[in-house]
């Protein structure tokens, strides 16, 4: 069996059930993947960490041997869960060529560490998976605990799966694509994977995810897939067959960086030119605005009136909103800049009222 190196298969395909569950739906669901000739790793979870008690919480040890089985049938590598030094043990001892922090294990420290050091001296791949809240710091500290137990840099790859915010938007975690950014700058050639399936939480969402994944530069995709999706016992919602696997990976183009060619070099300098000089005036006016929202400041300070009127912000909020359809943003985009406009408004006027005269 070859040893899954990271670095070396672009784009790196993960796929497998959410959970092993039973002999049969494992070995169904990982040979039908391996059908494909598009699977480079079968995964499974064989401890599920739940959210909310009573869920399925995995088969334990008894699915490591059913991946072993899996592993042995199919001729592919194969990955799992783990979050304590026993399920590192127990999965190294069953063959398991790669591992992954899970979501909910990145944002403990006490766990990470315990993981990293179950792992010193031992070569299988490890992928950490973003922390479920958006926090990089935490992301970072995880593959840093990793390094420092000598784990190859090129062993180490990242997953980013969502992250988790307050209120409902399209997919059930948040993508965040800047704190993924983030990450690849603070880690340069890291692999980083996308997992479209916890960010999308339903099947419609996966081609578009995985098409912005490739579309900015990531190494691969890892998706859940079951050989009957609605029968699963976590994450029903957002499963595929191996068959909608195959015409997903099918249907994502994996584009190159970038061209030579003559033509295509001058379209995107005129481009990027027209683009920096419309960031320019955007950040002009974004200053004139913030001395202006200063200038209100000092007029509410003169007049002993407080900083937040919310019927104003609601007022600005329905004008701009009342444009997306026209301006063909979405009220989304829309949103998110209204909020940081807001947030640094009121910073600004509250730096000018709490000044002394
Ligand atoms: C999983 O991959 O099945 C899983 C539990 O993912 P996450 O840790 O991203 O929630
Ligand atoms: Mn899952």
């Amino acid at each position: 069996m070859k040893k899954i190196r990271l670095t070396e298969r672009r784009p790196l395909i993960i796929s497998g059930p959410c959970s092993a569950e039973t002999r049969e739906q494992t070995l169904e669901t990982c040979a039908a993947l391996a059908a494909t000739g598009l699977v480079d790793v079968l995964r499974a979870g064989i401890w599920k960490p739940r959210t909310s008690p009573g869920s399925f919480e995995g088969v334990g040890s008894e699915g490591l041997a059913w991946m072993g089985e899996a592993k042995r049938l199919t001729g592919l590598p194969f990955g799992v869960e783990v979050a304590s030094a026993s399920h590192v043990e127990r999965a190294l001892a069953a063959g398991a060529d790669c591992v992954w922090i899970g979501a909910r294990t990145t944002v403990s420290p006490f766990a990470v560490q315990e993981v990293a050091e179950a792992l010193r001296g031992s070569d299988v791949a490890v992928l950490v998976k973003n922390p479920i809240n958006p926090d990089v710091d935490l992301w970072a500290g995880a593959v840093e605990r990793l390094i420092s137990v000598d784990i190859p840099m090129g062993n180490i790859g990242l997953i980013h799966r969502g992250f988790s915010y307050f209120g409902h938007g399209k997919y059930r975690y948040a993508p965040m694509w800047p704190l993924a950014f983030e990450m690849r700058n603070r880690f340069p050639g890291m692999t980083m994977i996308c997992d479209p399936s916890h960010i999308a939480g339903t099947t419609e969402y996966l081609l578009e995810l995985s098409q912005t994944a490739a579309d900015l530069r990531y190494d691969g995709l890892i998706v859940e897939s079951h050989c009957r999706p609605s029968q699963a016992l976590s994450d029903a919602r957002q499963q595929i067959t191996p068959d909608e696997l195959e015409k997903l990976v099918r249907s994502v183009s994996w584009r190159a960086e970038s061209t030579d060619d003559p033509q295509f070099v001058r379209s995107l300098d005129r481009f990027r030119q027209e683009i920096d000089s419309i960031d320019d005036a955007m950040l002009g006016l974004l200053a004139r605005r913030m001395h202006i929202s200063e200038q209100i400041g000092r007029v509410k300070k003169d007049n002993d009136v407080a900083i937040l009127q919310s019927n104003r912000w609601e007022e600005i909020r329905e004008r701009v909103l009342d444009q997306a359809d026209n301006l063909s943003l979405s009220r989304d985009f829309l949103n998110q800049i209204l909020d940081a406009i807001h947030i640094e408004s009121i910073y600004r006027q509250s730096s000018v009222i709490n000044k002394g005269d």
